[in-house]
């Protein structure tokens, strides 16, 4: 007999991954969680039947929402990062000395503590001194926020469900409002290769656009993503991505990564045409 596990990535496209075995499948407040076993891919996580993260190509993914902005920002204490229960994006974080406090804002505490215990790899720094989680809307949370994050990291589920109000335009301008005056904003920007995607994708963009002075978008390769090409928002008050990118000072830290580097950092924001005139058709 043989278990698969699939996402329909549009109503004429599945994606499937044959499953070993079933880890976990709960049920919280907020969403299905289910953790499956893979030849291929290792252990996964999934929301609502929708890929979060597998155990072989998260490190691509965390590695690009966190090091793109850190290498920028000149002096980033405090950060913050919305969603990411699965603690890659915080553990990728606490590898730098010069912050001093990440705070971690996530709707859901079962995904936490499903992922503490059958994803040790990226839970695997929430006892970090430096870390605070709140288990609460990160729409609710920003809202009181005001000048205090250097760096705001949002990694969320897609536009539905409990992540829809982490795409409004209410959101990215309390985030604006949230970071001190040369803060940056990252987020999951979606992929623009399937329509409903790119619907979506520009969406985003337009809210951000309409919310930040500077606004660019940069691309990875994460083959259990719709289409295998994911895009990244990149937010800021006062930075450029390419031009304040502090590459000596970032190599200098001596980080093993597998995906990100300095050079692959600069490449990341030239985007196809086919993005470039998505992004147009919006800003
Ligand atoms: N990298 C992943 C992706 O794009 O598929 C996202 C991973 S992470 C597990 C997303 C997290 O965002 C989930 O754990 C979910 O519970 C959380 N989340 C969704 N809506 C949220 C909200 N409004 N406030 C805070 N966290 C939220």
């Amino acid at each position: 007999m043989e278990l698969w596990f699939t996402e329909k990535h549009t109503p004429t496209v599945k994606f499937s991954i044959q499953v070993d075995r079933q880890l976990y499948c709960g049920h919280s407040e907020f969403q299905r969680i289910d953790v499956f076993d893979s030849k291929e891919f290792g252990r996964f996580l999934t929301l609502d039947g929708y890929m979060m993260l597998t155990e072989k190509d998260e490190f691509i993914y965390h590695e690009m929402i966190v090091h793109v902005p850190m290498a920028v920002h000149p002096a980033p204490k405090k950060v913050l990062v919305i969603g990411g229960g699965d603690g890659g994006a915080v553990r990728e974080l606490t590898r730098y000395q010069e912050i001093e406090q990440i705070d971690l804002v996530e709707i859901d505490e079962l995904v936490v503590e499903v992922c503490k215990k059958y994803l040790p790899h990226t839970a695997c720094c929430f006892g970090d001194e430096r870390v605070s989680v709140y288990y609460q809307d990160g729409l609710k949370f920003v809202r009181r926020c005001e000048q205090e994050y250097d760096l705001i990291i949002v990694d969320s589920t897609d536009p539905f469900g409990p992540g829809e109000g982490l795409f409004t335009k209410e959101f990215y301008g309390n985030c604006f409002k949230a970071l001190k005056e040369d803060g940056i904003m990252v987020n999951q920007h979606e992929s623009a290769f399937y329509q409903d995607d790119a619907v979506a994708m520009q969406r985003a963009h337009k809210r951000i656009v309409d919310s930040f002075p500077i606004s660019r978008v940069y691309q990875a390769h994460i083959p259990t993503y719709p289409s295998g090409h994911w895009l990244f928002g990149f937010a800021s008050k006062k930075y450029y991505p390419i031009e304040d990118l502090k590459a000596v000072k970032w190599n200098a830290l001596g980080f093993k990564t597998r995906y990100y580097n300095t050079k692959l950092h600069v490449g990341a924001f030239a985007l196809p045409n086919y993005v470039e005139e998505l992004l147009k058709d919006v800003e």
